[in-house]
């Protein structure tokens, strides 16, 4: 079969993966102009769908977007920093400056400080070499926080464009989609428009006579855990509410499963607290360290999970890192799943997640 491309985007069609570029149902096929999924939506129902970049597509867009001047809009998940902030952003953005939101705030504890929140972000941005003009809290899918960025994106831009980026799964589409909801007359104004280089089409809304706003396909970040977890799971993991912390009081010698995708041993030091932020349907299981594998190699996928059948098909088994904790009020982030806070200093802990997963002490956020 020859090669077909999309009309929109430039994309080669291909019937077989629906969350990669190009996908269309093999009944679109018998169609003259030929579009994929993505375009499909975009054109008949304005809706906008994120499909994610291969390697080469992602330093054609870096490329691109460092040559032509305009505002970077870079969406991060709060819940998962480490997962969701594209390591390469400093190149992409040339001379450009860079507004960082943080989506899902909903999810966070209402308690939660957000100027805290800000600067623990604004931390966070500089320790990867990115100097950002200002942070803003969101929740795209409630559509709070969207009106103020939207003022601060028509500040910062200058008469210029805006270029939306992110990893896959920050909600972006979700972002883009209340954006328009909330503009009023520019619906009909999408378009799908080509950099060229680049297979995919970035989606362009018009603000002006002149500039456009251009959503840009998602990043793929390799150690994202929703790469390791099939569909079920993924919706069990990523938290829907706000998240309620569980408080484990542990003597040295125990241990805590969060389903069975990730476990947390207190190897060494004095009775203390465990506070973990994850899912509100991640069970949490608490055994001593002496019978922690033999649990795993009898329960996993049945007490301890998720993981589902499907996800212990493709999961890397887990691998552990130990941690000597110093200071008091750290977490320790599992990226993708959440994070435990440990009030006190002076605590030996072993985090697994599975091989390729990331996991990382912070400052406590909360
Ligand atoms: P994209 O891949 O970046 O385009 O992400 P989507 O917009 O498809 O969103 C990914 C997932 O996050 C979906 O399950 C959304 O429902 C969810 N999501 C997006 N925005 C928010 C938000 O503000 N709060 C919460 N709790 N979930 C969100």
């Amino acid at each position: 079969m020859s090669e077909i491309i999309c009309q929109g985007c430039g994309a080669a069609i291909q019937t077989t993966d629906s969350k990669q570029p190009g996908y269309a149902p093999e009944s679109a096929l018998e169609k003259e102009d030929i579009i994929c999924k993505r375009c499909f939506r975009l054109k008949h129902y304005n809706e906008v769908q994120d499909v994610p970049y291969q390697d080469d597509d992602f330093l054609n867009m870096l490329n691109q977007i460092s040559k032509s001047k305009g505002l970077i809009v870079q969406l991060v998940d709060i819940f998962d920093f480490n997962g969701s902030f594209i390591p390469g952003l400093k190149r992409l953005t040339g001379q450009n400056p860079v507004i960082l939101v943080g989506n899902k705030m909903d999810v966070l504890p209402k308690s939660i400080n957000h100027n805290k929140v800000k600067q623990w972000l604004r931390h966070a941005a500089n320790d990867q070499g990115l100097k950002v003009e200002a942070i803003y809290l969101i929740s795209a899918q409630k559509e709070q926080g969207i009106d103020e960025l939207s003022k601060a994106i028509d500040k910062y831009r200058d008469h210029g464009d805006v270029y939306v980026v992110g990893t896959t799964n920050v909600g972006k589409s979700t972002f883009i989609n209340a954006l328009i909801n909330r503009t009023s007359g520019v619906k009909d104004a999408i378009t799908t428009s080509y950099f060229p280089g680049t297979t995919l089409g970035f989606i362009d809304i018009p603000l002006d006579e002149e500039n456009s706003l251009f959503d840009t396909p998602g990043v793929i970040q390799r150690h994202q855990m929703a790469h390791y977890v099939s569909d079920q799971d993924l919706k069990v993991i990523t938290p829907r509410k706000e998240v309620k912390p569980k408080v484990y009081q542990l003597n040295e010698q125990q241990t805590l499963y969060f389903g069975g995708l990730a476990r947390l041993d207190f190897e060494a030091g004095e009775r203390t607290s465990f506070i973990c932020y994850l899912s509100n349907e991640i069970p949490i299981h608490r055994t001593k360290l002496e019978k922690a594998d033999e649990l795993y190699r009898n329960h996993v996928g049945e007490l301890l999970t998720p993981p589902d059948l499907e996800t212990m098909d493709q999961l890397p088994p887990l691998k552990g890192v130990t941690f000597k904790i110093k200071e008091p009020k750290t977490d320790i982030v599992f990226s993708g799943l959440g994070w435990v806070t440990v009030p006190e200093g002076n605590v030996v802990v072993t985090a697994y997640v599975p091989e390729g997963v990331k996991v990382s002490l912070r400052n406590s956020l909360i």
